[in-house]
Parts: structure tokens; C-alpha cells; sequence
């Protein structure tokens, strides 16, 4: 008989977590305004709001974490991060930052005017948020197979290259200083880029004369994909295919809270000398000296040794076997999800779900409300509150797309618990007809509003 699968590592520490009747999560939800983020974590059994952060660090890590240099200037660790940034991306500069939003911010600074374009596979949220914060434009040139959940394709985070050279075609080249691509892409469900696309959106960019950047947050997680899913990379390893990605870019943008593995952390990794010089202007005002941006020497060890781990077949392997069987139980009961699944997270489609509801009383969101009072799980909105306003007409933006996401956290929850989130979706899914409102908002932030908005039942 053939073993079965489990997991390539064993626990050391635990966290003990409370479950809570349907009347105290009543109370909480009512409390929290409907919104998932003010809810405090005491009173969430399984908390799959993100994947960024929730990951739990090795005893390599925390090891790590002990010798960890707080030197202002020139710290060891610094150099232990540069080199390890080095060896598994290439890059020969890179600035570190408090997270990924920060090298949003500090790249953009040096890069993006107002009316600039910036192309990309469905932009990240904080990415679009800073485009767009500098009064430019995020355009997404994904490939329309991504926008319908049933269609199987391996890469549907891909770019649509006539979408792209449309956009670069259409518009001053000195109007678009950067493509971004995004690495898996989030927005679209965590679906991968193929190494084939990524050759040749660096190709177009080269014979257009702009600059390609990734969004580099589950890098190793697309990684693992293309050597599952893509000709000719069966045989090689993650860090081989990894470098590989990376050498398709002239720099990247990093939330290092997702395939790194730590709770904190970013950095930008550049080609350029010329670039890094004035973004480092920007580092130094905005996140702190060159040599620690905003993470303490201990930190950047963690993540240092983080970016190894994450890179190891055997660890991807257990994450996303993981995901897969979470998704591969909705599907037993029917629940219509995002195909094929993700790397980090399923994505309930909610609008397939919730048909009695119309757009404008939030789909997605209610179904997160509706499983977080069934079980005590909470996931995340990824629709209409998520999509915010157009900057200018100041209308709601529908997407095509309403999701429920479930975020795994690395290395955190059991199968157990993934049979429990399950069966909690399953007893939602099957009350489906008798949910006949949502929620309306009564009060939304000017930018980026899902993280505060506060709604009411109606
Ligand atoms: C999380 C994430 C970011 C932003 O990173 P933070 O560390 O949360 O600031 C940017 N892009 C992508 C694709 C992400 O997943």
C-alpha cells in the first residue's frame, strides 16, 4: 500500500484557541460593525482573515532571531539577508522595509508621477492603493480566463499579451515607468504566472522601453506551480526555477509575511544602481536607514533564513497539499470555488452562493458574516467593499468577481481543523435560500475603506 501524505515537519509549540456559541458571535459581529478585521482575535476559532503574518516560524528561525545584530549601521544581519536575497533572486541591491506596502511606497516614490500607467496582472490592493494614492493608473491586462472561476488553466495569473502591448502601444512609453507583475497572482485567487509568460512580458517591456517589476509576495509558492504545471521544470528545484522567475525582472516589491515565513517584513530587490540610490532617499525617510528600513537586525535573520526554507520543495509540497484538500472538500459538497485551486487560499464564489442577494448588498461579505457566525471562521471580502470607489467618478466598482477567501496560514492549522472550516462552509452553503438580505455601509474610508468600514444587516 502506498503511504499516505503528511506533513515535512512536526510541532514543537503550541497555541491553544476557544470555540464560542452562535449567541456570543451574535454579540461580537454586531460589535465589530459587520466588519471581519474589528472582531479581536479571542473571539475567532480559526482565523484565515490573511495568510500574511499568521505563519509560524521554525526552530532554524527563532534561532536565527537569537543572534540577530541591532547594530544601527552595517548590522550582520543586514548582510546575512543581502546575501541570502543574492543567492536565491539575484539582485545585487535591495533596501529593506516594515513590510510589503512600505516597498510599495518607497519604489513608487522614486519611479511613478501622477498620470503615469502602470499594466499588471490585477494589482495587489496596497499596490493599486499607492498607484492610484500618486494619482496615476493601475491598468489590468489579465487574461479573461482568470475572471471565469469554472475555467481550468493552469496560469491564470498570466498577463494578456495584446492587452499589454495595447496599453504600451496606446500611451507615451514615458508614461509607464513600470509593469508589475504580480507573483502568485492574489487578486485573481492566488493562480500562478508561468515562466513562459514572465519571458515574455520582460521581452515586450524591452522592445517598449519600460521597466519590469514583481510583486513578489508568494513567489515561491508560483514557483512550485511552474515546476507541477509547466513543461520542461519537472526536474528542477524550486530555488533553480525561482532564479530563473527573477531573472524576467529588473527589481521586485516583497511582502516577506507570506513565503517567507515571518510576521513582519519587506524589502525591494533591484538591478539598478542608478535606482537604488534614489529610492534609498525615500528608504531613509519613510523606513529608516538603508541597512535596517524598518526591521530590527533579529528580524532581517529570520527572514534571512525564512527565504530558505520557503524555497524547499518538501515545506511547499505540505502548504499546498494543504490548500488542495481544504478545496477538494468544498468540492465534495458542492461549493463552487475558484478553479483550479490557489496556492494560499480558496475563494468561495460567493456570487454563485448568495443569488439571492443583489451586488449592491454585498455578497461576499455576507457569506463571510454568515460563516463566522456558523463556526467562529474568519475570512476575508475580496469583492465590491475590497474594489472601493473609482478615484474619479466616485461609483462603487462592482468586479466581476465576488470572493469569500480562505487564507491558510503556514505551518499553523491541521487537517482537522481544514474538515471543521469544511463542514462550517457546508452548513452555510446548504441554509443558502433562506439568506435573503445583506448589508448596506454606513461608513467607508476615502481610500482603501475595507479595512475600516463599518455596515449594518439589513
Ligand atoms: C500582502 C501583499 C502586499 C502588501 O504587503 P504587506 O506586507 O501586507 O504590506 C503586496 N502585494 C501582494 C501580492 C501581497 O500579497
Amino acid at each position: 500500500m502506498e503511504l499516505p501524505f503528511s506533513e515535512s515537519y512536526k510541532i514543537k509549540m503550541i497555541e491553544t484557541i476557544r470555540k464560542s456559541t452562535r449567541e456570543e458571535r451574535e454579540q461580537w459581529m454586531k460589535e465589530a460593525k459587520y466588519n471581519l478585521f474589528n472582531l479581536k482575535s479571542e473571539q475567532v476559532f480559526i482565523d484565515l482573515l490573511t495568510d500574511s503574518g499568521t505563519g509560524a516560524m521554525s526552530d532554524k528561525q527563532w534561532s536565527a532571531m537569537m543572534v540577530g545584530d541591532e547594530s544601527y549601521a552595517g548590522a550582520t544581519s543586514y548582510y546575512n539577508l543581502k546575501n541570502a536575497i543574492k543567492n536565491l533572486l539575484g539582485f545585487n541591491f535591495f533596501l529593506p522595509t516594515h513590510q510589503g506596502r512600505a516597498a510599495e511606497n518607497v519604489l513608487f516614490s522614486a519611479l511613478l508621477k501622477e498620470g503615469d500607467i502602470v499594466p499588471g496582472n490585477s494589482h495587489f490592493d496596497t499596490t493599486k492603493g499607492h498607484i492610484e494614492f500618486r494619482k496615476a493608473h493601475a491598468v489590468d491586462c489579465t487574461i479573461d480566463e482568470a475572471f471565469d472561476t469554472t475555467a481550468i488553466h493552469p496560469f491564470k495569473g498570466n498577463l494578456d499579451l495584446a492587452k499589454l502591448e495595447k496599453v504600451l502601444t496606446e500611451n507615451p512609453i514615458e508614461n509607464i515607468p513600470l509593469i508589475v507583475v504580480t507573483v502568485t497572482c492574489n487578486s485573481s485567487g492566488g493562480q500562478p504566472v508561468s515562466l513562459q509568460n514572465m519571458k515574455e512580458v520582460y521581452a515586450m517591456a524591452k522592445k517598449y522601453g519600460t521597466k519590469v517589476f514583481f510583486d513578489s509576495a508568494r513567489f515561491a509558492e508560483n514557483a512550485y506551480f511552474i515546476k507541477l504545471r509547466e513543461d520542461g521544470y519537472q526536474n528542477k528545484t524550486i530555488k533553480e526555477i525561482v532564479k530563473e522567475m527573477f531573472s524576467y525582472a529588473d527589481g521586485m516589491t516583497m511582502s516577506s509575511k507570506k513565503d517567507a515565513i515571518v510576521n513582519m517584513g519587506g524589502f525591494i530587490g533591484l538591478r539598478d544602481e542608478d535606482l537604488f540610490r534614489k529610492a534609498s532617499v525615500f528608504n531613509i525617510i519613510y523606513e529608516g536607514f538603508i541597512t535596517y528600513g524598518g526591521m530590527s537586525g533579529r528580524d532581517m535573520n529570520a527572514l534571512a533564513q525564512g527565504l530558505d526554507e520557503g524555497t524547499e520543495f518538501e515545506y511547499l509540497e505540505t502548504r499546498i497539499k494543504q490548500v488542495e484538500y481544504l478545496g477538494n472538500r468544498l468540492i465534495e459538497f458542492g461549493i463552487p470555488i475558484q478553479m483550479p485551486i490557489g496556492g494560499h487560499a480558496i475563494f468561495i464564489d460567493a456570487k454563485r452562493i448568495l443569488t439571492n442577494l443583489p451586488k449592491e448588498e454585498f455578497q461576499a461579505q455576507t457569506l463571510g458574516i454568515e460563516l463566522y457566525l456558523e463556526a467562529g471562521i474568519r475570512g476575508v471580502e475580496i469583492g465590491a467593499i475590497l474594489a472601493d470607489r473609482d478615484p474619479i467618478t466616485r461609483e462603487n466598482r462592482y468586479p466581476q468577481l465576488e470572493f469569500l477567501r480562505l487564507a491558510i496560514p503556514r505551518r499553523v492549522y491541521t487537517n482537522n481543523h481544514m474538515d471543521v472550516i469544511a463542514v462550517a462552509l457546508k452548513n452555510v452553503f446548504d441554509r443558502r435560500d433562506s439568506i435573503k438580505r445583506g448589508v448596506k455601509i454606513n461608513y467607508e474610508a476615502p481610500i482603501m475603506r475595507h479595512f475600516t468600514v463599518e455596515l449594518e444587516r439589513l
